[in-house]
């Protein structure tokens, strides 16, 4: 990531208009109220090389975008929008932004932290010191996810939230993605050490969801459960009674249900959700790297979209993503971060070339899994596995404005050769110029607009530190 210094952030903010004559000191604060996020202006972009992921459209050389109160209004050449901010898009490729399926946002402050041996990996990192956390830390953590998330051109995340150990940590959560500005589904779910006999704060949930429109940034963030399942997790097995009365929850409530599953040979957890009818459309299931034929038709039969997080299933040993088998089956495919404390960063061009390359070399064919095929699986084929392929994740006229600019004319990118190759195979977080977000251009010319870089690294420093300390963390 970039690292603007304070001023060249509150320049870059100037220079874009979006500073109040109040200025903005202060405003972004860890503790204070929400920061105003860049108004929803009207702008077009000219001759860029705009890839739609729109199927019959496809991609439009020297094409214009027209934007206009956070929608897209025309995609097109000469397209006329008097009146419009000009964005000069020659030599930028110009495509829908990233659309995240399955992160931990508040580990985004553990980054790199699963360590050598077996006491210090990911399950006993996460648990140790998520129990160590205080509701500001789920505010730092989400917040320098978010921060990551649009530099890299993510601009949809599913923030699986699994450290709610009170109603304030879901509050400074929830906080940190509304000032944002990014879209995304909050799964809400149990804390780190919850005991497996117990529901989930179903009570806290409820009255989010009866809330929510105080909570969703004007319809930029929804609500869902980050559901334990059936499966034996990190701290035993979860006793029915619990796992069921918080599913039936959610489906009462009518809200979207996500949950990992077959992560580790022999597991058989899609054969029991199948068998006690917890499959469905509204049902995404994670990982899935240990998947039978039988239950690969379950998964299809109902419906349920798949997230595949490459690089936490590859570091932490659960196998390789069955991306073609699932696809085969005609099972909407998302890509995922999962979490950075695998990981190591948000990279969705990195996970792309994971998917791509895995796929082709498991199967032993160049040929198996085309450049634009994952980046329909990182854009609208995404969005259908999230239930948002009509708002967005293509670039159509009526949809949302989420877009992202990325500039060829850098060294890693030039020449200009095949764009969906280039983008899976070459491009990286850096080359992301712009990013927009309903309407709100939340990066511009290589920095974040609404976000202070300086000041979210630094408070999460701190913040990790005395969570260590806290802990008893080496
Ligand atoms: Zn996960």
């Amino acid at each position: 990531m970039k690292m603007a210094t304070r001023r060249e952030f509150l320049g870059g903010m100037a220079a874009f208009g979006v500073l109040g004559a109040s200025g903005c000191a202060g405003r972004m604060r860890g503790s204070g109220e929400a920061g105003k996020l860049p108004e929803q202006g009207e702008f077009v972009i000219r001759n860029a090389y705009v890839m739609t992921m729109d199927a019959a459209t496809g991609d439009l050389p020297e094409a214009d975008v027209h934007v206009r109160q956070g929608a897209i209004v025309a995609v097109g050449r000469g397209v006329q929008a008097p009146g419009a901010q000009a964005i000069d898009g020659r030599g930028m490729i110009v495509l829908p932004g990233f659309i995240e399926t399955h992160w931990h946002m508040w580990n985004a402050l553990l980054r790199s932290m699963s360590g050598d041996k077996r006491e210090h990996g990911y399950f006993p990192t996460a648990l140790n010191l998520g129990k160590a956390y205080l509701p500001d830390d789920m505010y730092q953590g989400t917040r320098l996810g978010c921060a990551e998330a649009i530099n890299g051109g993510i601009t949809f995340v599913h923030d699986w939230c699994h450290n709610i150990r009170s109603p304030e940590f879901a509050q400074a959560n929830l906080r940190a993605l509304r000032e944002s500005g990014i879209r995304g589904r909050f799964s809400y779910g149990a804390a780190q050490g919850h005991p497996a006999t117990e529901t989930i704060n179903l009570a806290d949930l409820e009255r989010l969801h009866t809330d929510w429109r105080s909570q969703s940034n004007d319809g930029l963030l929804a609500l869902g459960l980050a559901w334990r399942g059936v499966s034996t997790g990190a701290t035993g097995a979860v006793a029915a009674t619990a796992y069921r009365q918080d599913f039936d929850t959610a489906r009462r409530l009518g809200i979207p249900i996500s949950v990992h599953a077959n992560n580790r040979k022999g597991s058989d957890a899609i054969a029991l959700l199948a068998r006690d009818k917890f499959l469905g459309r509204d049902v995404q299931v994670i990982h899935a790297t240990w998947v039978s034929p039988e239950e690969i038709r379950a998964l299809a039969d109902n419906g349920c979209p798949v997230s595949l997080s490459p690089y936490t299933e590859l570091r932490i040993g659960f196998g390789f993503p069955p991306t073609g088998e699932l696809l085969a089956a005609g099972i909407p495919v998302g890509l995922s971060v999962d979490t950075t404390a695998l990981s190591g960063n948000a990279d969705m061009f990195a996970i792309m070339k994971a998917i791509q390359n895995i796929e082709n070399s498991r199967t032993n064919n160049e040929f198996k899994l085309p450049a634009r095929r994952v980046l329909e699986l990182a854009t609208i084929e995404g969005a259908r596995s999230m239930g948002m392929d009509e708002r967005v994740g293509s670039l159509k006229a009526g949809k949302r404005a989420d877009l992202i600019m990325v500039n060829t004319r850098e060294v890693n990118l030039g020449v200009f050769s095949e764009p969906a190759h280039m983008l899976v195979e070459a491009a990286q977080p850096s080359n992301v110029d712009t990013v927009m977000v309903d309407g709100r251009i939340l990066k511009r010319r290589g920095r974040l607009t609404a976000i202070d870089v300086e000041q979210t690294v630094s408070e999460a420093s701190s913040a990790l530190a005395a969570v260590r300390k806290r802990g008893g963390w080496w």
